[in-house]
């Protein structure tokens, strides 16, 4: 009795609806992101609906701050839903209700096995070396043998015999033996529904068509197909989901992403790395899933091209140089009031957005984050006297003050204040002096920002304007 997963194209009867179902016991952390990525755009690219379902019925590792940063990390990633998020834990009793109509007909049945019993079942089992799974002891027996009021758990009933082969789309057929999957609990003794059976009774109430997760999770397919399918004898209308297991991100060691890899919140690559969301979204749509060699790809690229014969098979590597090769690429892109508002944010009250914004084409040229934009404009915000970095004040050493005195001078007698004017101007003054421009510069820009580098000097003097850049050259001029 072989039992084949139809895959039966849902998306036929209906439309395309997919989930993300993340568990609230931590952050979005990056590999939960990509799932939810790939969930949005499959969703997306079918003109289908996707959703989010907050599987909170571990009430104890569950907490609303997880929750909420899992809300806001989606939505900064643009990932919008097509209802309310959907809480697990309000829904134990239509869970509940499932658990009996399976038991009500025969698909599932009373075990008054004690904890106990079932403890030492298990000892047994590793005793002689077998698997530890459930034996079925009262699969077949009559509830009547139990004691008058015991507590009892409701298992399902799974075939014994034959085996089941579910044509995953990213991992392609996989066969498991039916004997392998063990009648385990779907309502417990308290009456609570189990994890196994919420997921599949939230999945067909919200009417999933394909389940697109972690292959973490490839296990437990097999154990939900049979409650779909005793499901779907009773009530019909119960169809099997196209499932789609994706593989773990890895760090790039190969080893599982862990903290030390980088596997940390998506808020702590917005705050901390200072990562633009397309960026994101760009880097985690290219893990794991490719269209040819192509790395930047937008969202409404994405959209178009996505789907899931593009999702590779073997685990991707997370590559945090890769991430902010792309986010210099969507910075440089970026409209310049945005990046000033970000950056702004950042510095604190000492910004000027204007000013930020102005500076920005200059600044962006070479930032791969909005720290380096934030460390790039310092220099912008800087109150006299200037600090200078050690390779600043060594420029500054000697023959380079006195030049800064001419330089001064001659700047002091422009009324132009424009790049164009200022750059002729300092050149005459260069060959005049029989130097290079960069022996100009140089101190220029030590004195004009404390630093080595920072865009051409001759912006630099517009954006501090004739005062304060005259100021600081004069600070620093003999
Ligand atoms: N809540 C599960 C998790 O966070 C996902 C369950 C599922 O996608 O079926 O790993």
């Amino acid at each position: 009795m072989a039992s084949e997963s139809s895959s039966a194209d849902a998306a036929a009867s209906g439309g395309v609806v997919t989930r993300f179902a993340p568990s609230p016991t931590g952050f979005l952390h990056i590999g939960g992101a990509r799932t939810a990525l790939f969930n949005w755009l499959y969703a997306r690219h079918h003109g289908g609906r996707t959703l989010l379902r907050i599987e909170d019925t571990d009430r104890k590792r569950s907490t609303q701050e997880a929750i909420d940063a899992i809300i806001e990390g989606l939505d900064w990633l643009g990932l919008d839903y097509d209802a309310p998020p959907l809480f697990q834990s309000d829904r134990a009793e239509r869970h509940a209700e499932v658990a009996w109509q399976l038991l009500n007909a025969g698909h599932a049945y009373k075990c008054f096995a004690t904890p106990e019993e079932l403890e030492a079942m298990r000892e047994e089992q590793r005793a002689n070396k077998k698997p530890l799974r459930y034996d079925g002891r009262w699969r077949d027996r009559d509830p009547a043998e139990a004691p008058e009021g015991a507590p009892f758990t409701i298992r399902l009933r799974t075939p014994n015999e034959g085996e089941t082969t579910i044509h995953d789309r990213v991992q392609g057929a996989v066969t498991v033996k039916n004997e392998e999957i063990d009648d385990y609990i779907i309502l417990r003794a308290d009456g609570t529904p189990t994890y196994m059976l919420a997921v599949v009774v939230d999945d067909h109430d919200m009417g999933v068509t394909h389940v697109i997760r972690g292959d973490d999770h490839l296990n437990n397919a097999f154990r939900q197909l049979p409650i779909i399918r005793a499901m779907n004898q009773i009530e019909g209308n119960w169809p099997d989901p196209v499932y789609a297991h994706i593989p773990l991100i890895h760090g790039s060691d190969g080893a599982k992403l862990s903290k030390r890899h980088g596997a940390l919140g998506v808020e702590a690559y917005r705050d901390e790395f200072g990562i633009l969301p397309e960026a994101l979204f760009n880097y985690l749509l290219r893990l794991g899933w490719g269209h040819g060699d192509r790395e930047e790809i937008t969202r409404a690229e994405a959209v178009e091209l996505f789907d899931l014969d593009g999702v590779g098979k073997s685990p991707s590597r997370f590559d945090m140089k890769k991430l902010e090769n792309l986010n210099g690429h969507y910075l440089r892109e970026a409209d310049d009031m945005r990046l000033a508002a970000l950056v702004a944010a950042r510095i604190g009250e000492e910004a000027d957005v204007t000013l930020l914004a102005r500076a920005m084409p200059e600044l962006k040229v070479r930032a791969k984050n909005l720290n380096d934009l934030v460390e790039g404009s310092a220099f912008l915000f800087a109150k006299r006297p200037i600090a200078l970095t050690d390779k600043a004040a060594q420029i500054l050493e000697g023959e380079a003050r006195n030049i800064l005195r001419t330089i001064c001078e001659r700047l002091r007698g422009e009324n132009d204040w424009t790049s164009e004017t200022l750059e002729a101007t300092t050149k005459a003054l260069a060959e005049e002096l029989g130097l290079g421009l960069g022996k100009l510069a140089q101190p220029m820009r030590a004195a004009l920002t404390g630093t080595t580098t920072s865009p051409g000097i001759f912006d630099v003097l517009v954006l501090l304007g004739r005062d304060e850049a005259l100021a600081r050259l004069d600070a620093q001029a003999a």
